[in-house]
């Protein structure tokens, strides 16, 4: 079958989804192409915090900040390994972007703030529930109302060019139908990741083998990758695969528990009952020091007031039950005996309890200089959680330019393509700070769109 739209966009994630809105809005004809029987891919399966400069929450609370800081700090959680402009991009349409999803989407965003590791002030916006939920079902609605196709189960599979190099269109699959779109303009390359996909891990970072879990969804297999190599675009970073520290060690999915450790409420222990990083650190730091303990887990301690602070109930309910039954969370009215049930070193951990106490008291950590010390953990009953790390983003991916156009191994522009979202590379440098993804699909997403359109 054969068919011919202004824009094929393939993938139908946060980036996707976005591109398509903004360029439907610009008069294009588009079409998404998502090769999972849903829409939402990690977009759907991520808390969705949205790192955002000079957001209005921050105004309300006082918080002091600048884009500047944002480049910073994205730079320096990166390891300097990021192109700088693309990262000054990110952080100048932040809080556009965010402002769109809420004002043109309709995205309703919590009342409050979340400070992740590496940031250096509360600068991530919270979706309803926080969860990518909120933003997917959104934008899935919004390409609804404009009338955008969602081809769910169908797979992009090659890009075709023409004589001179231009994209000018996509070979697809589904069950029973081969597909071959044509494009007018543009074909928008907004796949994902390659989190799920083993044999590509290994190939650019051996230590990123099966023995670690994912928590990505099946479809992230680095398809949008490897077809733009395949006609000659550019890839940066490959090597550079994101571990989250707080996954089940049963699944690899990304435990939303963990959002207690955000609002700053938890301590992190060993078996032994100790300490041993930053809560608030970075991801691969954390990660790289859990996988250095006994049994290659933490624990990830709280009390009653954190848990009421964190709205685990609320927001993630039935995460919690499949914790308690998977007999990965324990709730228990005294430390010891939470403890005990992961045999953790109770007198130990009621040490390291007392002395992290006393630096909630005097407002700083000299063992691990904790970022944000909110509140003690004193009050029962107490909640251990069991956890390991996952793989959770890539970083690596296509190089784009400022426009979202898809550059080739000499820095040329490949006429015809575009790529935005986690399927690109040099953004995020070495290591993502949380809440910079919905940032970088979401600013991109949209450039993509508009760009592609004109
Ligand atoms: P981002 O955060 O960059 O938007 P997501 O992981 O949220 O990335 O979305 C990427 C989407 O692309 C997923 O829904 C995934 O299933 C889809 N996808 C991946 N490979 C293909 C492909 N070959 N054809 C169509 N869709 C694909």
């Amino acid at each position: 079958v054969a068919q011919k739209h202004d824009i094929v966009i393939i993938g139908a994630g946060g980036a996707g989804i976005t591109a398509a809105i903004e360029a439907k809005e610009a008069g294009a004809d588009v079409i998404i192409l998502e090769k999972m029987p849903m829409a939402g891919g990690n977009t759907l399966i991520s808390g969705a915090e949205y790192a955002a400069a000079n957001n209005w929450l921050q105004k309300k609370e006082g918080i002091e900040d600048n884009v500047e800081l944002h480049v910073q700090d994205t730079l320096k959680g990166g390891d300097y390994k990021a192109k700088e402009e693309l990262v000054r991009i990110m952080a100048e349409n932040a809080l556009a972007g965010a402002e769109w999803l809420r004002d043109e989407v309709g995205v309703v965003w919590e009342d409050e703030l979340m400070f992740f590791g590496g940031h250096s002030v509360k600068r991530s916006l919270i979706p309803l529930g926080a969860s990518g939920r909120e933003i997917v079902t959104k934008l899935v609605a919004k390409a609804e109302e404009l009338e955008i196709p969602i081809l769910l189960n169908t797979k992009a599979t090659a890009l075709i060019t023409d004589e001179s190099g231009k994209v000018i269109g996509v070979e697809a699959t589904s069950e029973d139908t081969n597909y071959t779109f044509n494009t007018n303009k543009a074909v928008i390359i907004a796949s994902g990741g390659f989190g799920s996909n083993v044999e590509m891990r290994v190939k650019y970072n051996f230590e990123i083998d099966e023995t670690i879990l994912s928590t990505n969804t099946t479809g992230s297999t680095g398809d949008g990758i490897v077809m733009a190599e395949e006609i000659g675009a550019n890839l940066l970073g490959m090597e550079y695969i994101q571990t989250y520290p707080i996954c089940d060690p049963l699944t690899g999915t990304l435990l939303y528990y963990d959002d207690a450790r955000l609002y700053g409420h938890t301590i992190i222990a060993n078996k032994e009952g100790k300490r041993f990083v930053e809560e608030l650190g970075r991801r691969d730091e954390m990660s790289m020091a859990i996988k250095a303990q006994t049994g290659n887990v933490c624990y990830e301690l709280l009390d009653q007031n954190g848990f009421v602070a964190s709205k685990l109930q609320e927001n993630h309910g039935p995460e919690l039950e499949y914790l308690y039954k998977n007999e990965l969370l324990v709730k228990a009215d005294t430390l010891e005996e939470a403890a005990d049930f992961f045999g953790i070193d109770a007198v130990e951990l009621q040490n390291t309890v007392d002395r992290y106490n006393s630096y909630v008291d005097s407002g700083n950590d000299p063992e691990f200089n904790k970022r944000s010390l909110p509140s003690k953990i004193e009050v029962g009953p107490f909640y251990i959680l069991k956890a390991a790390p996952a793989v959770h983003h890539t970083m690596g991916g296509i190089e784009i330019n400022e426009n979202a156009q898809v550059l080739d191994k000499e820095g040329n522009v490949i006429d015809g393509l575009f790529a935005a979202g986690e399927v690109t590379g040099g953004i995020q440098g070495n290591n993502r700070l949380g809440s910079n993804a919905l940032a970088d699909i979401t600013v991109f997403g949209r450039i993509a769109g508009q760009n592609a359109a004109k």
